[in-house]
């Protein structure tokens, strides 16, 4: 496959004209608005004026220590309020041990990398349009993806609960084959997702290689559906320990007559229509990597939160991000990240 070529010493500013002495006047109309829009996309968060509206946030606790005794003690050079802390005597800062620690650039452009990736678009794509590195972009999607989880582990599903099971191929080069065809069915080659969704949720995980057990689905998903929800999946499937365990009440479906009727028939369509937006996410980063697969899963599920524009979407996660995320996952450290995913 070929390797997506980016030259690190590359400025993503740069034109070929930088050295040039005499420019005419269309690579100055060229260099001067590239310039600009680059300029503008990458503005620190000192002269991003987004100081004042993030000032504007209910700072309530200690970032270090949770602590609720403290003062604000003057500002950043980039405009923030410093807090400090009575009972631990330290600073801190919007931002500080959250996945936004030591932001210096203006927090919209996180914004943009989400929507981008809420999009649909490649990751390859996002960092040609925003011009930054690849590795940026991976890193954001990394930090979107614990955002996600962390909001997603509180969702409960109710009333109408429809479930099924899809599947996702490992990666080319794990393809087990018998004698060079590939293994049919449901084979060790895939890796099984459990996909649910109440019509405003969707929850997403992934099961491991092959069919999962009724033990499992029952575990991965205790505690998830609220007790006396109404289940709607395929008969085939291994969903009689959930619904037993969670008190649900049942209609199983013959997956050959399902296969007989129309979308608007389908009593379990609104989980075929989730593991269709599943696959289309999925297909735009095509060769992932299968071990971040709950990763992708997570994004997907965040992204499709009913009647949310992607707008909320990433609000909702800006807003999550900068509140709770310390109770989320602590800080992704750039050098961390990359360290663990270069084994
Ligand atoms: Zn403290």
């Amino acid at each position: 496959m070929k390797k997506y070529n980016y030259n690190k010493s590359h400025r993503r500013n740069s034109t070929p004209w930088d050295k040039e002495e005499t420019l005419s006047c269309t690579q100055k109309l060229i260099k001067h608005n590239y310039n600009k829009e680059y300029d503008d996309a990458h503005t620190s968060l000192k002269t991003s004026g987004e100081a004042e509206f993030l000032n504007e946030m209910k700072v309530t606790k200690c970032h270090w220590c949770f602590s609720n005794d403290i003062i604000k003690n003057g500002k950043y050079k980039t405009g923030i309020i410093r807090y400090h802390c009575k009972e631990c005597g330290r600073n801190f800062n919007i931002f500080t041990n959250t996945l936004l620690d030591h932001h210096k650039l203006n927090a919209y452009e996180e914004i943009k990398n989400m929507l981008d990736i809420f999009f649909g678009i490649s990751f390859r794509s996002t960092s040609k349009i925003q011009r930054n590195s690849p590795t940026t972009t991976k890193y954001w999607f990394k930090k979107i993806a614990i955002a996600s989880k962390s909001y997603l582990d509180s969702v409960v599903l109710k009333g109408k609960v429809y479930l099924d099971t899809t599947f996702v191929t490992v990666e080319k080069s794990q393809l087990i084959t018998n004698s060079n065809k590939k293994l049919r069915g449901l084979s060790r080659n895939q890796i099984c997702v459990l996909v649910a969704t109440d019509l405003k949720h969707i929850l997403a995980f992934e099961l491991g290689l092959g069919k999962p057990s009724g033990e499992k689905i029952a575990a991965i998903m205790d505690e998830r559906i609220e007790p006396h929800s109404i289940l709607f999946c395929d008969e085939d499937n291994s969903f009689n320990q959930l619904s037993q365990e969670q008190k649900l009440k049942v209609f199983s479906y013959n997956s050959k007559y399902l296969k007989t009727l129309d979308d608007n028939s389908n009593p379990i369509q609104p989980v075929n229509d989730a593991i269709l937006l599943i696959s289309d996410f999925l297909g735009n980063h095509k060769g992932f990597k299968r071990d971040e697969l709950q990763d992708y899963l997570n994004v997907v599920c965040i992204n499709n939160i009913k009647e949310n524009n992607k707008l909320d979407t990433a609000n909702m996660l800006l807003e999550y991000i900068l509140n709770n995320s310390f109770e989320c996952e602590k800080t992704l450290k750039y050098r961390k990240y990359y360290e663990k995913v270069k084994k």
